[in-house]
């Protein structure tokens, strides 16, 4: 079987985000990622920046609707209101 480049690799790193890979792709990559360093650290960090990104949502999914927030961090919040409070025109993106 041909080996992939690492440009192939990276490119199949990012499709598979998209659309299920085929066989051969995925058989492919996978043997490439065996003997490559650098794809597999593309692979980590590609992984742990969704992770963030899906963490950053449910967090923020998770404040508007104030359910799974403990006291402190409604406390928090409700500080960081209230220090806002009279700039909020200042603090629009
Ligand atoms: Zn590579």
């Amino acid at each position: 079987m041909k080996m992939l480049t690492c440009k192939d690799a990276s490119h199949l790193i990012s499709e598979r985000l998209e659309r299920p890979l085929g066989f051969q792709e995925r058989w492919g990559l996978r043997m490439h990622l065996w003997i490559c360093v650098s794809c597999r650290q593309f692979v980590r960090q590609l992984t742990l920046m969704r992770l963030a990104l899906r963490k950053l949502g449910e967090r923020a999914k998770a404040d508007a609707a104030g359910a799974e927030l403990s006291p402190e961090a409604r406390e928090r919040i409700r500080k960081a209101l209230a220090e806002r409070g009279g700039h909020e025109n200042e603090h629009e993106h």
